[in-house]
């Protein structure tokens, strides 16, 4: 059966996690602000770490660097333009991560503090639901956090490059975006995440040949007015 998004439970879901303060409540954050998104179908799901500083401010899902690094690999993908996202490529895909609120910068000042485990753990909750609502044919995880979250104890190197299969779902992992990581920096790192990109190609074209009503969205991107 075609998997479709379930949009009226996703908005009821998005209106949940406006409210939550969860990390507030257990001490872990002093101001806590959940990134939303509009109800919407999607077939592709994509599950970053946590909200940066610029995601954070605009409350858009990867608005900020990473975002546009991971609207690269999504054009390279041949992901099309839509109207609805600061990076367009990204218009055609849900975006989410394994916390919704910032977590401030790191102690080092290098980047932004990872969330501890108890956090993606208060947290994890609209994550399943959101992939039972959502529920996309494919899965790409951003980052070694969530590689792990979802893939257990695999190193980055390990999960880059590889398509892994979750409940019929196609899952393909990448490295964080944000551009603080070196991970990138190897060059059979980086030919790993060509070979990410590739599986991602054709995972989007299995979609389009396979599944009609998809084509509005992962041939010419999804459109606010669609
Ligand atoms: S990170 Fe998640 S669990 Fe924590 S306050 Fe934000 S929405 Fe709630």
């Amino acid at each position: 059966m075609r998997r479709r998004a379930d949009v009226d439970r996703l908005r009821r879901l998005m209106r949940q996690v406006a409210a939550c303060r969860a990390c507030q409540l257990h001490g872990f954050l002093t101001e806590v602000r959940p990134v939303t998104a509009e109800a919407r179908e999607a077939r592709v799901l994509v599950i970053g770490q946590a909200p940066g500083p610029v995601t954070h401010r605009e409350g858009i899902h990867f608005a900020g660097p990473a975002g546009r690094t991971l609207a690269g690999w999504f054009e390279a993908a041949g992901f099309p333009s839509g109207a609805a996202h600061k990076w367009p490529t990204l218009s055609a895909v849900w975006l989410t991560s394994l916390t919704r609120c910032f977590p401030g910068p790191s102690a080092s000042g290098n980047g932004d503090r990872a969330p501890t485990s108890r956090e993606v753990a208060l947290c994890r909750p609209f994550l399943e639901e959101e992939i039972r609502v959502v529920d996309p044919d494919v899965i790409v995880l951003v980052g070694a956090m969530a590689v792990r979250a979802f893939l257990g104890p695999i190193k980055l190197e390990d999960a880059v490059g590889r398509r892994f299969e979750q409940d019929g779902r196609a899952v393909i992992a990448f490295p964080h975006s944000s551009g603080v990581s070196r991970w990138t920096n190897l060059p059979e790192n980086r030919t790993k995440v060509e070979r990410s990109i590739a599986l991602l190609r054709a995972e989007r074209e299995r979609l389009v040949d396979t599944d009609a009503p998809s084509v509005n969205i992962l041939s010419r991107g999804w459109q606010h007015d669609s």
